[in-house]
């Protein structure tokens, strides 16, 4: 199996001992550890689901677990671009109780 070369570095040299994945938030943008956006794949069967294990194939797509940036990742449909497909509401449900549960925390 040929491996999906993504997003190499392109500033490798700047961070050579840093081994966590660095993924790009859909809505504002920003570089983030991959540990600590939300993944949001579309699969082979067209499904838009999140992906909580970070292993699923397909399409993915990362946005902060904030709300503002669920907001517009929905809102913009930064999401659904991004992903080439539609954002069905018991997705955007999901994402919000992920969002509430993160608040509850602090
Ligand atoms: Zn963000």
């Amino acid at each position: 199996m040929r491996t999906n070369r993504q997003s190499l570095s392109p500033r490798s040299n700047e961070t050579g001992e840093s081994k966590v994945s660095i993924r790009t938030c859909v809505a504002c943008r920003e570089p983030a550890e991959k540990m600590s956006l939300v993944r949001i794949v579309r699969r082979a069967d067209g499904e838009v689901c999140v992906d909580a294990s970070g292993k699923m194939p397909g399409r993915g797509a990362y946005v902060c677990a904030k709300k503002e940036c669920i907001d517009l990742a929905i809102k913009h449909k930064r999401l659904g671009r991004a992903l080439r497909g539609e954002i069905p509401e018991s997705l955007i449900r999901e994402l919000e109780a992920i969002v509430v549960n993160n608040d509850a925390e602090h």
